[in-house]
Formats: C-alpha cells, sequence, structure tokens
C-alpha cells in the first residue's frame, strides 16, 4: 500500500516539472502557495513608532504636516485572500515596491 501512494507523488512532480519555464518565471510574481493568490497581499509591521508633527492654528485646532514612522519589530507578509504567512517572499515583495 505504501508503495502505491509513493508512486503516485512521482506522478505529481513530473507534472509540476512539466509546466512552460515561462510561466515558472512569468516575471517572478509571488503567488500564494496556500490559494494561488497573486493579487492581494498584506504587509504587517509590528512595533511600529509613528511620529507626526503638528501645526497649531490660530483657533486652537491642528493640522498634521508630516509623520515618519519607524519599524522596531518584524515585518510579515500575508496573503489577502487565506491570510497564509508570505514572509519569506517578502525581500522580493520589497524589492518590487515602486
Ligand atoms: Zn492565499
Amino acid at each position: 500500500m505504501n508503495q502505491k501512494s509513493e508512486k503516485s507523488t512521482e506522478k505529481r512532480r513530473k507534472v509540476l516539472i512539466s509546466f512552460p519555464r515561462k510561466l515558472t518565471r512569468a516575471g517572478q510574481r509571488i503567488v500564494c502557495p496556500e490559494c494561488g493568490n497573486d493579487h492581494d497581499f498584506f504587509e504587517v509591521a509590528q512595533d511600529v513608532t509613528i511620529t507626526t508633527k503638528y501645526i497649531q492654528n490660530p483657533d486652537g485646532s491642528f493640522t498634521p504636516q508630516s509623520d515618519e514612522s519607524t519599524v522596531l519589530g518584524d515585518v510579515n507578509l500575508y496573503c489577502g485572500e487565506c491570510y497564509a504567512d508570505l514572509s519569506q517572499y517578502y525581500r522580493r515583495f520589497a524589492e518590487m515596491i515602486f
């Protein structure tokens, strides 16, 4: 019985390898291995310090001028569809933000 299941995994591997190379290389797009989503992603930063500069107006109200955020903790990447942790792709993700 064990031998049978091994054979079926071998077949699966063959199918994966026979994918056209162009498809697997296609612009190195990040695809969620869990659900196949390649469109929606979440970036979650832990322990973020946000410093915002405000100007006080003559009437006592405040207007924000600029803000600066410093990330002290980990930054993770998640699939926007199934919320799988895709942090292994974070470096590529960060390089592709324009
Ligand atoms: Zn997903």
